[in-house]
């Protein structure tokens, strides 16, 4: 069943800004994190366990009067591959972009190497991505491979 306040909030539109839609439910924590949402002073809206046919459950984030650039956008691919980017200006989408994975990543993610200097310091991790598909990461300092199931935050 769903509540009037959940269909308010999703039907709730923006004047101006950015929203994200398509991130899969047990992705939206990790995606407001790399964005930083939480340092924003703006207005945003974030919807959790929308139903949706694709991923089963979603979370929508808007965010009212700004525009991530894409290069921030592309890092959440790595937990949100199929998110969806919708540009709104005058509460209409003027844009709409996937997001993708990127060359190199930087923090967000943990080597998996206990050794590393990054889990021994105050390092930031650096990775090459060597495979898109299934994020694969190679880190810059000690070589060793990071997959998709050992993502852990940073
Ligand atoms: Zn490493």
């Amino acid at each position: 069943m769903e509540s009037k306040d959940m269909k308010e909030l999703k039907v709730s539109a923006i004047k101006e800004g950015t929203v994200i839609d398509h991130i899969p439910a047990r992705s939206l924590f990790k995606v407001i994190s790399i964005l930083e949402l939480q340092k924003m002073d703006t207005q945003i809206t974030i919807g959790y366990n929308f139903e949706s046919k694709r991923l089963g459950q979603k979370g929508i984030i808007k965010i009212s009067d700004k525009f991530p650039s894409q290069k921030d956008l592309n890092k959440i691919a790595l937990f949100a591959p199929e998110a969806k980017i919708n540009i709104i200006r005058d509460y209409k989408v003027v844009e709409k972009d996937n997001v993708q994975v990127p060359d190199n990543i930087e923090g967000i993610v943990k080597c998996m190497n206990p050794k590393c200097i990054t889990n021994q310091e105050n390092v930031k991790t650096k990775f090459v991505v060597i495979e898109k598909k299934n994020v694969t990461l190679k880190c810059n300092y000690c070589e060793k491979i990071t997959d998709q199931e050992h993502f852990e935050m940073k």
